[in-house]
């Protein structure tokens, strides 16, 4: 799951372009990518300066098993001071993103026996890598391209420190420390439920609200095999569901209010008639 929009934002100045680009050697799946820079306005490009140049941008394109996506993203002329021929391709895998069939079908299970594997370990690995360049606070396996029932999550002082105080109240939103889960069972806890906007990592520039349970459990193995079980409540609670959507092959598209459906810069924007209001039932 995305973080909350007032951090994204503010991170989109960090490079993030080496982000994805390992030829599958944990996933089946070929990914490659582009990278094509658009250099609106040569003149005030300044390699020395290290903060966001707007006059910059970044294009990339993803191609996935015949798939193809692309988002632009802006860089800051700090990185393009290294000049693209210096920037190494980085071992890390894509986010796969929305109409990829790996992100709308179920994932298998782990077999137990190989959660010591090298293979596993690596993905697991590079799932929190991934989510934390990003940075996310939360990612299934599938996207990144592998069909496994694995979940990663983890939610920071840093990024919650970047919400208003207020909101984060009135999500029940607090740090807690990196979980792996593997072969994840999610089981409600009552039947309170609450609406907050959310976004996704590989649903790019858009959120909707969505309703979840405030308090679930969550059952099955952790990085070294052994059973284990949390329970959560509030945000963390919200984290869970959505992660655990992803193993199922839902999106959060699928389960949301449709007309809360908005870019993330209408984020603020009144609702339409009909919607129902941020908060717990
Ligand atoms: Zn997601």
């Amino acid at each position: 799951m995305e973080v909350i929009r007032r951090l994204s934002q503010r991170l989109t100045l960090k490079p993030i372009a080496g982000e994805c680009f390992r030829l599958g050697r944990t996933t089946p799946f070929l990914h490659t990518k582009t990278l094509i820079l658009r250099f609106q306005n040569n003149s005030i490009f300044n390699p020395g300066f290290p903060s966001f140049n707007p006059a910059i941008n970044a294009k990339f394109i993803t191609t996935s098993r015949g798939f193809s996506s692309s988002s632009t993203v802006r860089t800051p002329s700090g990185w393009l001071g290294g000049l693209v021929k210096k920037r190494k391709v980085m071992d890390l895998p894509c986010i796969v993103k929305a109409g990829d069939p790996v992100l709308h079908q179920p994932a298998r299970e782990v077999p137990p026996e190989e959660i010591g594997s090298d293979r596993i370990q690596n993905i697991i690995d590079d799932m929190v890598e991934v989510m934390r360049k990003r940075p996310g606070v939360g990612l299934a396996a599938p996207q990144i391209g592998i069909p496994l029932k694995i979940i990663v999550l983890e939610d920071l002082k840093e990024y919650i420190a970047h919400a208003p105080e207020e909101e984060n109240k009135a999500q029940d939103r607090h740090p807690f420390d990196l979980l792996v889960v593997l072969n994840p069972k999610l089981r409600k806890k009552g039947n309170k439920s609450a609406f907050f906007y959310e976004g996704c990592l590989s649903v790019d520039g858009y959120r909707a609200m969505v309703e979840r349970f405030l308090d679930v459990e969550v059952t099955g193995l952790g990085r070294d095999g052994e059973p284990m079980k949390v329970e959560a409540s509030g945000w963390k609670a919200r984290i869970l569901q959505h992660e655990c959507d992803h193993l199922d092959g839902t999106l959060y598209v699928d389960k949301m209010v449709k007309r809360t459906f908005r870019t993330i810069e209408n984020l603020d924007l009144p609702l339409a008639n009909g919607c129902p209001k941020q908060g717990v039932r």
